[in-house]
């Protein structure tokens, strides 16, 4: 419990809040972490960079939330961009969308731009207002009427806006949108019928880059219209255009994915962005090797059978529009495949993906209060770094805790071995009760507790994730508890034994098997901790520092000062009855 509650505050340190105490011990043995793109890999810091309106293309200046950018009509490979003075219609319709149709705000932050609400909202307001849009002037200009607010599951956002004329202003997935425009607005005003291809050929072209893509569209509604819901837009959409917006990958979890891979744990990117964004994404953060990372479509999973979707789960490492129900699917079969899975989720229909991984992980920022119920682990800082700092962590609690139980073990065997041939044989006892007492609650916590401090080893995250089946008693465990039981009743006894007929002292005897007993377990103590091995490092040469571990030598100093007490203190002999040695009997 003590080695379990100190690695909480360790990963707590670094982030990572645990809800539920046994996620620590899963976590160091997790194979396979699935981890939301946007915000958890990504920075979550949108600016839109290009857009396609009315057929043309356009190249957007200025970084972050800033209202300050310039528009820039690309004109093809060979001739040089153009920057432009007035707005074409289109893209000015296109723009205004992105801002009529959000629910969130900028904020000016001492020198920079704030987003309050959805950053991917934020990189349309800053677009908007590089037009010269202002949410305050198209407040009064076009009041907003109703909407229906942005769902993972539909993909889209829609408002109604009073104005010159009532309309519905949607922005979404273009996948969700795409299906219910007929047509398609250009500068001259007229409606062309769409032709899909073509815009799904653009929106390769922005996603290959990894930029996040957005498609606009509006429709003109009755002046008696004061409400809309799911059906008013199902069909009659007119199309207006695409933005795309940079989301760069966090450098920290670049770093991370890369420690994950070293330590044998697979990542996999879930998400409901587009597939050729996940891909550029996944390839820059070398989630994916080689070129042509395997990516499947969340439409692609829900025709699979499940032998086929438990091989795509394992084959694959970016997921893309996966709707939340279909996490739990992935989840269930990577653990059909043997894998111990940790999972992020944030929204509320991630809950049951959440409940069901080994590491269920929801965001502290970002996520929902249900997301946060649901699971074991919480994100303070949203990073898919720090859940690779929580199962470094998690390795070394659980390495710390195997080594806890390789001291006690045979520590206590050699006691029981000695106290219970002694009783068979008829044999004067070598131990005392009271004595066994002192040994295993006094002794035994000075030198068994700085065990659950020990820091984690330098190779903790080289190493292949533990097998889950894998007893926590190892065969090699069982020999080493047995061998040393063994050695150390040999100490105990022979000690007695040399002591007992040398001076024919029983109290002496005694106090000096102790005393050898101890001085064995010291020596046992640093064979398993790391202070033991930087110290054979130091002698052999290799300097490293040996004080790494105060704790630990601490409580060795603790033992060895109780030890002289033990003998050497008149009430403890008479309490314990020992009896003081001489300095050729300590030496
Ligand atoms: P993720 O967080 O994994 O990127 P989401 O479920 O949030 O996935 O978004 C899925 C898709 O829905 C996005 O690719 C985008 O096209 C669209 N989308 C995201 N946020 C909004 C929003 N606020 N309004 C409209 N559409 C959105
Ligand atoms: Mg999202």
């Amino acid at each position: 419990t003590v080695t379990l509650a100190i690695g909480v505050n360790r990963m707590a340190k670094r982030n990572a809040i645990i809800r539920k105490l046994p996620a620590v011990e899963a976590l160091g043995s997790a194979t396979v972490v699935c981890s939301d793109k946007t915000g958890t890999l990504t920075e979550n810091q949108m600016t839109v960079q290009a857009v396609y309106a009315g057929g043309k293309h356009y190249e957007v200046s200025g970084g972050g939330y800033s209202p300050k950018g310039e528009f820039w009509q690309v004109m093809g490979e060979e001739v040089d961009n153009v920057l432009l003075d007035g707005l074409p219609p289109v893209l000015e319709e296109c723009l205004l969308t992105g801002m009529l149709c959000n629910d969130s705000q900028l904020e000016h932050r001492g020198d920079d731009w704030a987003v309050v609400g959805d950053p991917t909202e934020g990189a349309l307001l800053a677009s908007a207002a590089k037009a010269g849009f202002s949410q305050a002037g198209l407040a009064s200009q076009k009041p907003r009427l109703d909407s229906i607010p942005f769902e993972s599951d539909y993909q889209y956002m829609a408002t109604l806006h009073d104005g010159d004329g009532r309309r519905i202003y949607v922005k979404g997935s273009v996948e969700s949108l795409l299906q219910r425009c007929k047509s398609m607005l250009f500068d001259d005003g007229q409606m062309v019928p769409i032709n899909p291809s073509e815009v799904e050929n653009q929106v390769e072209n922005m996603a290959k880059q990894g930029l996040r893509v957005l498609a606009f569209a509006q429709k003109a509604v009755e002046p008696h219209h004061h409400a809309i819901d799911h059906g008013d837009i199902e069909t009659g959409l007119v199309f207006l255009g695409l933005q795309g917006m940079i989301d760069p990958p966090r450098p920290e979890a670049i770093a991370a994915v890369h420690a994950c891979h070293h330590a044998g744990i697979q990542v996999k990117m879930i998400t409901g962005d587009h597939i050729s964004t996940a891909q550029a994404i996944a390839k820059r953060m070398g989630i994916a090797q080689g070129d042509n990372a395997i990516a499947f479509e969340g439409r692609q999973l829900a025709v699979m059978s499940p032998e086929e979707l438990a091989q795509a789960a394992e084959d694959s490492c970016v997921f893309a529009r996966v709707a939340p129900a279909q996490k739990l699917q992935l989840v269930e079969a990577l653990q059909e495949k043997g894998h111990i899975v940790a999972m992020t989720g944030d929204g509320v229909n991630d809950a049951p993906a959440l409940k069901r991984a080994d590491i269920g992980i929801a965001m502290g920022k970002g996520g929902t209060e249900v997301a946060r119920e649901s699971s074991d682990m919480l994100l303070t800082d949203d990073n898919f770094a720090s859940i690779e700092a929580a199962v470094e962590e998690g390795r070394t609690v659980y390495q710390n805790l195997r080594k806890a139980i390789a001291f006690l073990l045979p520590v206590n065997g050699g006691d029981s071995m000695t106290i219970l041939i002694s009783v068979l044989l008829a044999l004067n006892l070598p131990i005392l009760s009271l004595q066994v007492l002192w040994l295993n609650m006094i002794n035994s916590i000075t030198m068994t507790v700085p065990l659950a401090f020990e820091a984690k080893s330098p190779g903790i995250m080289q190493q292949a994730p533990r097998n889950p089946n894998e007893p926590l008693i190892t065969k090699k465990l069982l020999h080493r508890i047995l061998l040393v039981s063994l050695f150390n009743w040999i100490l105990i006894f022979g000690m007695f034994e040399w002591v007992n007929r040398t001076y024919d002292d029983l109290a002496l005897a005694r106090t000096m098997a102790i005393q050898a007993l101890v001085a064995a377990r010291v020596i046992y103590l640093l064979s398993i901790s790391q202070l033991g091995r930087s110290f054979l490092g130091y002698v052999m040469g290799k300097r490293q520092t040996i004080t790494k571990a105060p704790i630990l030598l601490l409580g060795i100093a603790l033992a060895i000062a109780l030890q002289i007490g033990f003998s050497q203190l008149p009430f403890m002999n008479v309490l314990f009855k020992t009896a003081p040695m001489d300095w050729q009997q300590w030496v």
